[in-house]
């Protein structure tokens, strides 16, 4: 039976952040992934990192997430330096535009709420907004520019944490399903494939939206998909060159006049594929925002299975077993959230306490007997 200190079920941006945090400070890590790494949700996401509260008066994920912003900076020149490879992160700020009888009313409601964060949100005239962009639509609408705001291609960026995981001592095995846990008692220490048994002092379930189907984990990780379709196009020139995104959709830069467009929000289990409507709706808001892409040409189109959760809040910390540990539950934030979740976690389990405050991400809050009969 195979032995090391940290087994991590899933390589997707979550489980491969905390693997290479994990095995720089020089801990045996054993990532099993039950198909290549980083094909699920990461490889879907748009990478915004958007730190505000959506809804606007959803406050509980915003410590989290403005503490995993600030440290983006930081853990991209670790993951680039530590892999060679680049992950196209840029600092370009968001236009966020409102559009309708209550636009105006609307981004005031959304600028105070960011301020209330200190999130550096402003409210802008039409003319400053098309000074930032050039390409916006000519109809009427209301502005806010978020000039903290960042992006990161995710498909670039989970080849590069992978690398930089691996070059930093961590074993990433691909085409190991995990099926179930080892309990014994009131600890965890162990996982089991269809054919082989890991043990480890630390198991950490990081598998997305697929973690409630592993075996005992169940009872903890309380997650659920739900499907967001993209689709990417190439513009004949470099437009946009800042996310725009409205209340029905976005659009992302890439660079070079590539950029992605999404999304839907579907309760639809696990059926990942894409659909007339999805694009439909999704090319209609991108071309409401910038017209000039009605002529650009569709590269791809694509969905993923956000790993969503009762409460929309991730679930991050120890469980009532000891040795069990969740990064998971992350919806439509992991790419923004992994830094910190791998900081947190990484320190948690280093150090034998967590230092920041992760109450509200509790793995133990769906465990009571009166949130349970809750859901
Ligand atoms: C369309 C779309 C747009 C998004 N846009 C953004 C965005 O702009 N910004 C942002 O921050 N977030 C965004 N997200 C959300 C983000 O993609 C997810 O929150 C994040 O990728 C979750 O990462 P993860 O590692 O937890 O899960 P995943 O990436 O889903 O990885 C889970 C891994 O676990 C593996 N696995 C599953 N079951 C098992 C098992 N039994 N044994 C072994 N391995 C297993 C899977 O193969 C997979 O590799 C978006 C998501 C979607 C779908």
């Amino acid at each position: 039976m195979a032995s090391s200190d940290v087994i991590i079920i899933g390589g997707g941006i979550i489980g491969l952040s905390l693997a290479h945090r994990l095995a720089s400070e020089k801990l045996r890590v054993v990532v099993l992934d039950r198909q290549q790494p980083g094909l699920e949700a990461s490889w879907a996401a748009a990478g915004m990192l958007c730190p505000g509260p959506e809804p606007p008066d959803d406050n509980a994920l915003v410590p989290l997430a403005k503490k995993s912003l600030g440290l983006y900076p930081e853990f991209i020149n670790a993951i680039e330096e530590s892999s060679g490879a680049r992950t196209n992160f840029r600092r370009d700020g968001t236009l966020e535009l409102f559009f309708g009888a209550s636009a105006e009313a609307e981004r005031d409601r959304i600028v105070a709420a960011h301020r209330a964060h200190d999130l550096g949100t402003r409210a802008i005239p039409a003319n400053e907004a098309r000074a930032i962009e050039a390409s916006l639509c000519e109809s009427d609408f209301g502005a806010a520019w978020l000039p903290h705001e960042c992006t990161v291609d995710p498909r670039a960026l989970i080849s590069a944490v992978l690398q930089a995981a691996t070059n930093c001592g961590a074993e990433v095995r691909a085409n190991v399903e995990v099926r179930n846990l080892a309990i014994a008692g009131s600890r965890c220490d162990g996982v089991e494939s269809q054919s082989e048994k890991f043990n480890a002092k630390h198991i950490i379930v990081a598998a997305g939206c697929f973690s409630s189907a592993i075996g005992a984990a169940a009872r903890f990780a309380r997650t659920r998909p739900i499907r967001g379709q993209m689709v990417s196009l190439r513009a004949a020139r470099p437009i946009p060159n800042h996310v725009v995104r409205s209340h029905n959709g976005y659009v992302v830069p890439r660079g070079n006049g590539l950029l992605v467009a999404g999304s839907t929000i579907e309760d639809v289990g696990f059926e990942k594929c894409v659909t007339a409507g999805g694009i439909a709706r999704i090319l209609s808001a991108a071309i409401e925002l910038i017209p000039e892409l009605a002529g650009a040409a569709i590269e791809e189109t694509w969905s993923g299975l956000r790993p969503d959760t009762p409460d929309h809040l991730p679930l991050i910390g120890a469980t009532e077993i000891e040795g069990l540990w969740l990064a998971t539950g992350h919806y439509r934030n992991g790419i923004l959230l992994a830094p910190a979740t791998a900081q947190i976690l990484g320190n948690w389990i280093l150090q034998g306490k967590p230092d920041f405050n992760v109450e509200a991400y509790s793995p133990r809050r769906f465990t009571t007997e009166k949130s349970t009969a809750a859901l």
